[in-house]
């Protein structure tokens, strides 16, 4: 591969971020409520508008801020979350980025890379739990290859077991040249994503001393060439705890506009981790811009306010009171009873931590994890559908088309969480489960739509699988 960035010029305007977040001080709160109302009518903000909203340090300000993501979640995608689970295929790493586990200056990290034996357990043992969606993670390395990450997505794709599949491979791996995006898009993968960690050059610098990785642009244009590769279907992020959080959020909204000024299409979803506790790295322990749970919860609501149209994703790395509560304020995606050590799902072993890239916060199982959303009344969604009917960019359909959510949202989020309680749930996850399809179901108020999922349901009790709109 060859990494060229000759004539690229970074898209983050740094020193105006800066003035932004110095200048819109303390703005009041009719000028909050307007620009909620502009997100809540459906618009993604300006830059002045997000660092209006990032700069509101008065209490009451800020949870106006929270209840309009809020409103903005129920009104727009309703009450379904999406369940996925990353699946690790190697740590090797020729990079020596300072906050991770899997740095190639790492002596502590046993490395390790799936056997195509290995993978296939992997995958049966995610199946057999009743996972439909992954995310497969790789560090970057000469093994793993646009060839090699194809391969391994189409086993896992031909991996089946009992009732159980994969109905759809995200990706979060190295930035590929348009050549390499070309093969791995051959597959059929759902989401690609790259995070750029921060948006903060100088910072992204020290962070990122060795390897590929250290060249910040061929990061920052790595979505523009899976663009240009045909892969539109993309996902964003910042590692929450590098630099100041509030430039972190103005990046992402940068990153966003860029995108939609080139390609007019956004990204997919955009990710926010925050960095964990990793074995053998110091870094982890301090890290210099910790971001605490109230701000956190801010920058879940303001990213939610900013891009209204896009999939927020919050993982594992978060302990499961905060994930409860942070779904409140726009959280469409989250992964579940998921392992982060390479080989875990099948055959962790004492080793495991040191394969593992950080230490994870939530470690409930899936099934915990779906009886605990069913009892907060929300639906558990492992639905595949449009992506599979050609649909791409299901998240900006049911933003942008009117119906879209009651049409094939909400059927199919009911249809894939009936199909996940007749084959995996447990005995009180199954009565819950059931009793919140019922008042779901009631709730349907176009008629046809409605007796349709029953008809679909019906056929699921019989054993029929796979059912979707
Ligand atoms: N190696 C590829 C890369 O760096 O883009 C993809 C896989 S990397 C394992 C996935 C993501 O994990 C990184 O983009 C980074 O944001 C995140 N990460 C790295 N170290 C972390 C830590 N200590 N805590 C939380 N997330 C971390
Ligand atoms: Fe390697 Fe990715 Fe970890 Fe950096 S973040 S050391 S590139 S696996």
């Amino acid at each position: 591969m060859n990494i060229d960035t000759e004539g690229l010029e970074s898209f983050i305007p740094t020193e105006k971020i800066e003035e932004l977040l110095q200048s819109e001080q303390n703005p009041s709160e009719s000028q909050i409520r307007e620009i909620i109302a502009k997100s809540l009518e459906k618009n993604r903000l300006a830059p002045e508008e997000t660092a209006a909203l990032l700069n509101v340090s008065d209490p009451e300000l800020k949870q106006l801020i929270r209840e309009g993501a809020h409103e903005l979640k129920k009104t727009i995608y309703g009450n379904r979350i999406v369940l996925f689970a990353p699946l690790y295929v190697g740590n090797e790493c020729v990079n020596d980025c300072v906050y991770c586990g899997f740095r190639s200056s790492n002596k502590e990290c046993i490395r390790a890379t799936l056997s195509h034996e290995q993978l296939v357990q992997e995958t049966q043992a995610l199946e057999s739990k009743g996972h439909k969606r992954l995310i497969m993670v790789y560090g970057e390395h000469p093994k793993y290859s646009p060839d090699f990450i194809a391969q391994t997505v189409q086993t896992v794709y031909d991996t089946k077991y009992g009732k159980g599949e994969i109905r759809r491979v995200n990706i979060n791996a190295a930035p590929l040249d348009i050549e390499g995006y070309r093969i791995v898009k051959s597959v059929g993968i759902g989401t690609y994503q790259i995070f750029q960690e921060t948006y903060h050059q100088e910072t992204y610098k020290t962070l990122h001393p060795r390897g590929p990785k250290s060249n910040f642009l061929w990061r920052l244009y790595g979505l523009d060439r899976a663009m240009k590769a045909g892969i539109d279907d993309l996902g964003i992020g910042a590692l929450m705890g590098l630099y100041n959080w509030k430039f972190e959020v103005m990046g992402l909204l940068y990153h966003t506009i860029h995108l939609e000024e080139t390609f007019g299409v956004g990204p997919h979803t955009i990710s926010f981790p925050r960095l964990e506790p990793a074995i053998g790295t110091k870094f982890t322990e301090n890290p210099p811009h910790k971001v605490p749970d109230e701000d956190f919860k801010q920058l879940i609501a303001i990213i939610r306010l900013s891009v209204p149209y896009t999939g927020m994703i919050l993982t594992a790395r978060e302990e499961a009171e905060l994930r409860n509560e942070a779904i409140r304020y726009g959280i469409s995606q989250i992964d579940a009873g998921s392992s982060i050590g390479v080989g875990d799902y099948s055959a962790k072993d004492e080793e495991s931590r040191k394969k593992s890239q950080f230490v994870l916060g939530d470690t409930r199982s899936l099934d915990d994890v779906i009886y605990e959303l069913a009892q907060e009344g929300y639906i558990p969604s492992f639905c595949t559908s449009c992506y599979r009917a050609g649909r791409t960019g299901e998240h900006f359909m049911e933003f942008a088309i009117p119906g879209f959510v009651k049409r094939f949202c909400t059927p199919n989020a009911l249809l894939t969480f009936a199909e996940y309680l007749y084959d995996y749930a447990s005995e009180r996850t199954r009565q819950i489960g059931f009793e919140l399809i019922d008042r779901e179901l009631k709730q349907i108020e176009d008629e046809n739509m409605k007796q349709a999922v029953k008809n679909k349901l019906e056929q699921m009790e019989k054993g029929v699988r796979d059912l979707y709109f």
